[in-house]
């Protein structure tokens, strides 16, 4: 059996008609940039993430990157964030001039440790940043206390976690402007490059909507320095029509996810992830840990698996960030977690026969290793 790590295909059966269908409208309309389906999408996806505004943007670092801007972060300040997550939620603080201050995750969560935080907060420190990694909430509420408690802002990263909920309220509702992506790959996916601000704030998606356009409310007039980073047009139809699948989508994935869970259970090398109390998981990427990781890899590949590593390296000890001087051992936990964890096929249209294999194949690595 072969089993792509990740494919489009059934995804792309499912909305085809449709994509096709909006691209003939938005194609007619002749408004390509900030017109109809771009509002249309705002509002739709406000709704969907119980938010009183969304703001359409180019990606999901420039949502993180424009969230950081219009709260006023720059040069002096310091951002909390996990130091296992993905480097564009770091990046996007490096761009403004502040100074990224990492705190461990949760070995079996993977999601920052909220008990952690309140020992890196100094006179310095601005924001938390919780990334809602591969689709799991982090403890917000924890996390929303240790803020208020400080008079820090909340910026979630929810680029993985769309739908996904603590204590029954959606993650990218939590924060005072959130950040998302609809990389292809995500869980909500465009076909292109295309992410979006959410928040409860109108002043903040105001600040948003003239940073994401060169400044400017009134065209021309220019207020502050902006930036072009707006949504395509065409992006925002498909996430239109993409949300109509969404219920469906991540009911499979969460099917998935189930599945996998219940049949790598007993497997004593194999770590599955906790779901915190009160959490809950849209499955962006079904992820185990063992400590036999690499040779697990090369044994699935060479039975036509396909897997990836999410990610192998954490920031601190990228090379683009060797000047904040941090050294191997400096974040045991992230340096731990980039060594062990392993991502399995995922996507939609994975059937239970595959997950079978896929599990038949890690049991009789196990076997003989
Ligand atoms: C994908 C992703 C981003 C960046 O989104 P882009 O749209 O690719 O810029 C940021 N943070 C996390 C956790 C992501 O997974």
């Amino acid at each position: 059996m072969e089993i792509p790590f990740f494919t489009f295909s059934h995804r792309n059966k499912d909305i085809k008609q449709d994509a096709i269908r909006v691209f003939e409208e938005f194609f007619d309309s002749e408004w390509y940039v900030l017109g109809k389906f771009t509002s249309e999408f705002e509002e739709n996806y406000a709704k969907f993430n119980q938010t009183n505004h969304c703001v359409g943007v180019s990606s999901g670092l420039d949502a993180l990157h424009l969230a950081l801007v219009a709260l006023g972060i720059g040069k002096g300040d310091e951002v909390i964030v996990p130091s296992h997550t993905y480097i564009a939620t770091v990046l996007s603080i490096t761009y403004t001039g502040a100074t990224p201050i990492f705190v461990e995750p949760r070995k079996d969560t993977c999601n920052i440790n909220p008990e952690l935080i309140e020992a890196v907060i100094t006179k310095k420190t601005k924001a938390i940043m919780p990334v809602h990694l591969y689709g799991q909430a982090c403890e917000m509420d924890a996390i929303m206390s240790i803020a208020n408690k400080h008079n820090l802002f909340v910026v979630e990263d929810n680029a993985q976690a769309h739908g996904a909920e603590y204590n029954g309220k959606l993650t990218g509702s939590f924060g005072h402007i959130n950040a998302t992506s609809f990389y292809p790959t995500k869980n909500i996916g465009a076909i292109g490059e295309a992410g979006a601000v959410t928040t409860d704030d109108e002043q903040f998606a105001r600040q948003i909507r003239v940073l994401r356009s060169y400044g400017s409310q009134k065209t021309y007039y220019n207020e502050v320095i902006g930036y072009n980073d707006r949504i395509d047009e065409y992006e925002a139809a498909f996430l239109n029509a993409s949300l109509l699948y969404f219920d469906k989508w991540t009911n499979e994935r969460k099917n998935i996810d189930k599945m996998y869970r219940e049949k790598l259970q007993g497997i004593n090398e194999v770590q599955l992830l906790t779901i915190a109390e009160g959490a809950t998981t849209v499955n962006h990427l079904f992820t185990i840990r063992t400590s036999k990781r690499d040779d697990l890899q090369k044994y699935l590949g060479e039975n036509g698996v396909g897997t990836k590593i999410h990610y192998p390296v954490p920031p601190h000890l990228q090379k683009c960030y060797e000047d904040l001087g941090y050294q191997v051992g400096d974040f045991p936990i992230a340096e731990e977690i980039a060594k062990t964890i392993l991502s399995l096929p995922n996507y939609i249209g994975l059937t239970e026969k595959e997950i079978d294999y896929i599990v038949h194949q890690i049991k009789s690595f196990f076997q003989s290793n």
